[in-house]
């Protein structure tokens, strides 16, 4: 293998540059070409494609975003599309292909490998929402930054002894809302992943106040309610003075904390290894304390189970 391309997909997440570095980096270390595609499986289609030195990535590791830029790319969805890429990364004599994105993105990724271009994953999704690997990178600065709302929020909640709903991402998964729901210390925490009732919400609330509780936090995570509805509800019921707070793309934002840097790092690295073995049609995860690969079919097969030992610590500390 002489030529390696590296692109991010899908939505933006904190740790992407610290990928990019550690494929850019680890690739030169080893003699490779390596190059880099900009906007994803759209820059595939429209022939946006640079060569990377050391430098390339240089000043990047603490950096949000993705200096590659990201995109969806519904014309990729096509054929037509398709075949675009495959040809131009066929003309490019690029053999291996590091995909950075999500659950998506490794799908289109998939299609890259059944045309016999080597393509490994790298999980990079604030929504943690991918199977086989614990964190993706991002994760961890998102549930830092919504960690960081609420300790704000709290403020402001107590100081005027008031209920806050606060809306955060994560798509159809609770995992940014538990574990920062978990952080942050939320009375009550909503996720797609299990039935929530009001009233017992409510309770809560009632009995927090009684035993002179000045604030409450409830988190929602977007895939399960909406806040504001949330917010509506408990004030109606409870005749009391409730605000909401969607965060919204904030979460997307930021420095990306170490954690997500050495995850970044360590995944960049292994998934070059894992196409100068040859290998292709996998993901580099972090799983049970290791680095291991998973093939894109077992990933797409297992849905991410959400915590559920958490969810049911949160419930018992929030009692
Ligand atoms: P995030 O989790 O942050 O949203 P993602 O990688 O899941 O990231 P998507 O928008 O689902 O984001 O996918 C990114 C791109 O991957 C799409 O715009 C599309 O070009 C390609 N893609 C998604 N699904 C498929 C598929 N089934 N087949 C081929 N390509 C796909």
């Amino acid at each position: 293998m002489k030529n390696i391309a590296v692109f991010t997909s899908g939505g933006d997440a904190p740790g992407m540059n610290a990928a990019v570095r550690a494929v850019v980096r680890k690739s030169i270390f080893h003699g490779l070409n390596v190059f880099g595609i900009k906007r994803g499986f759209q820059g595939l289609i429209n022939h946006e494609i640079m060569p990377m030195q050391l430098g390339s990535v240089a000043d990047t590791i603490h950096r949000g975003g993705t200096i590659l830029l990201t995109a969806r790319s519904p014309e990729f969805l096509t054929p037509e599309g398709q075949a675009k890429a495959i040809t131009f990364l066929q003309d490019q004599q690029i053999e291996g292909l590091v995909v950075i994105g999500g659950d998506g993105s490794f799908r289109g990724g998939r299609v890259l490998h059944e045309a016999g271009i080597k393509t490994v994953g790298v999980p990079g999704t604030i929504d943690n929402d991918i199977a086989f690997t614990d964190h993706c990178i991002g994760f961890d600065t998102a549930v830092n930054t919504v960690t960081d709302a609420i300790n704000k929020l709290r403020d402001t909640a107590t100081s005027h002894e008031r209920i806050y709903v606060i809306e955060v991402m994560g798509r159809d998964s609770g995992n940014i809302a538990l574990q920062a729901g978990l952080a942050g210390g939320a009375e009550s925490i909503i996720v797609p992943e299990a039935p929530f009732d009001l009233t017992e919400i409510c309770n809560r609330l009632q009995r927090g106040a009684q035993r002179g509780k000045l604030h409450s936090v409830i988190l929602v995570a977007e895939g399960a309610a909406s806040a504001t509805h949330i917010g509506d509800e408990i004030s109606r019921i409870l005749n009391l003075d409730v605000r909401v707070t969607i965060l919204g793309h904030l979460q997307r934002g930021g420095t990306p904390t170490a954690f997500d840097r050495i995850l970044a790092s360590r995944l960049g690295a292994k998934a070059v290894d894992l196409l100068m073995e040859g290998k292709s049609g996998l993901m580099a995860g972090f799983y049970k304390g290791e680095i291991k690969a998973t093939p894109f079919k077992e990933v797409f097969e297992n849905p991410k189970e959400l915590n559920w030992d958490d969810y049911k610590l949160a419930a018992i500390l929030a009692i």
